[in-house]
């Protein structure tokens, strides 16, 4: 108690008056409440009500028929803050975030839904075993200026003459990329530097590697500061899979690496050829053998499906290859304790929990099997004859979450559930609307 007085004093004299209790929905979206300093000991005690809804309301639908929806009255469902994750914001004077657990308040146990548990749970799995998943994740994004002339309302940032890795105003006149920078180094949460992408107004920034659920907070926290510092300069800051026509689409790359208890990198293996230890090949199996279902986690939008193509730097094809950028696993060329998979299926929209609970229930079914994968890409990579397709829609996807078994009593039934009630009925709103390239393509040609 005294503790928390103490803590209390510290927030308020560092100027903090209101802390931001976040938790990602289903989506990834961050939601919460904006709470005065002194309600804090009542939210760490009792936690904050919220109705169950969190997870799942969006804006066009309310899914009533998922565990905890309308049908069920929309019950009550308590945020916990965890304190852990507490930071003030550089750019928002007097506000700190925190990230919040959201739990059943009868029983106290984590609503099925909840992707900050469902990582949870699936590393532990994982590290009961001894192996502790380290993640590194990298996000792309678009920045598109106001543009009242466009259908949109929005047209690319910057739409100067550059390429991937032009630095400086050239490709950023507006100094975007420093200023975001230097605020996410503020925030604390591992950004290591960015650079230009391969289209105008098109970033990446790379976070820095750390255990999952970490990674995955800083993920989550990294999208949500982007938006946030890119609304403050008038712009919006898009990570949809394939924002516009022209040009490539946003990855969220995740590379991954498991280190025993002895802390020691298993994916290294001097001795072997490539380097590569047989748990990194036994991973890299998993990986392959469950990417129809994982593309529902990391592709999770009808619009995920138009950024996979041949001939682009995101993947087609279900494989992988050593240092291949076509391929969706990738091995960077680094060994030792840096050696691991860098899996390039996920678009900038996946949940980054989800996403990472995903990989991290692939890689464990991949080393629990045993399998081998199969010949590496090298060369051409998207030659159909050589490797599977990945799902060409959001609803084959849906339909192979459904239909791994395997990969579903990883993430558990209920998870896995809730998911595809929400999925789906996106899904069946989107194929019911009509699209202005149908109005183009058939009001008066035909
Ligand atoms: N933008 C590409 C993608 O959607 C990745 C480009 C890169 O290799 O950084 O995955
Ligand atoms: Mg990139
Ligand atoms: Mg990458």
């Amino acid at each position: 108690h005294s503790e928390q007085i103490q803590q209390i004093e510290d927030l308020a004299a560092r100027g903090i008056d209101v802390v931001r209790i976040i938790y990602p929905d289903l989506m990834g979206a961050d939601r919460g409440r904006d709470i005065l300093l002194h309600h804090l000991p009542n939210a760490t005690g009792h936690g904050l009500a919220f109705c169950r809804a969190i997870y799942h309301t969006d804006a066009l639908g309310e899914h009533s028929d998922i565990p905890g929806g309308l049908d069920a009255g929309m019950p009550d469902i308590t945020v916990r803050p965890d304190l852990s994750t507490l930071v003030p914001l550089p750019w928002e004077p007097g506000v700190a975030w925190c990230i919040g657990d959201a739990r059943d308040p009868a029983t106290g146990l984590p609503a099925p839904e909840s992707p900050r548990d469902l990582l949870r749970r699936v590393t532990a799995a994982l590290t009961a075993e001894g192996l502790v998943p380290v993640v590194g994740p990298e996000l792309e994004y678009v920045l598109l200026d106001p543009d009242p002339g466009s259908p949109t309302g929005w047209r690319r940032y910057a739409d100067a003459p550059g390429n991937v890795y032009t630095v400086g105003r050239k490709g950023d006149p507006d100094g975007h990329l420093l200023r975001t920078l230097r605020h996410l180094h503020g925030l604390g949460i591992g950004a290591t530097g960015g650079n230009r992408e391969y289209d105008s107004g098109q970033f990446e920034i790379n976070l820095d590697h750390s255990e999952a659920l970490d990674a995955a907070d800083r993920a989550f926290r990294f999208k949500v500061a982007v938006k946030e510092l890119a609304r403050a300069e008038g712009r919006l800051a898009t990570f949809m899979a394939k924002p516009l026509n022209d040009g490539g689409g946003s990855g969220f790359h995740l590379h991954i690496s498991l280190v025993d208890t002895d802390g020691r990198n298993v994916f290294d293996a001097p001795e072997q050829p490539s380097g590569l230890s047989v748990a990194a090949r036994h991973a890299v199996a998993g990986l392959l053998a469950h990417a129809p279902a994982l593309a529902a986690l990391f592709n999770p939008t009808v619009n995920s499906y138009k950024r996979f193509g041949p001939d682009t730097t995101a993947p087609w094809l279900i494989d992988w290859g050593l240092d291949h950028r076509g391929a969706m696993v990738r091995i960077p060329p680094e060994r030792g304790g840096g050696s691991r998979l860098e899996m390039r299926l996920g678009d900038a929209t996946a949940n980054p929990y989800l996403a990472i609970a995903g990989l991290v229930a692939a890689v464990g079914l991949g080393i629990r099997s045993a399998a081998e994968p199969p010949t590496s890409t090298g060369g051409y990579g998207y030659d159909p004859a050589n490797a599977p397709k990945l799902p060409t829609s959001l609803g084959e996807a849906l339909d192979a979450l459904e239909a791994d078994v395997e990969l579903t009593e990883v993430l558990g039934r209920p998870f896995v559930d809730a998911f595809l009630i929400f999925k789906r009925d996106e899904l069946a709103r989107f194929e019911r609307h009509v699209t202005d390239w149908e109005f183009r393509q058939y009001a008066q040609l035909i």
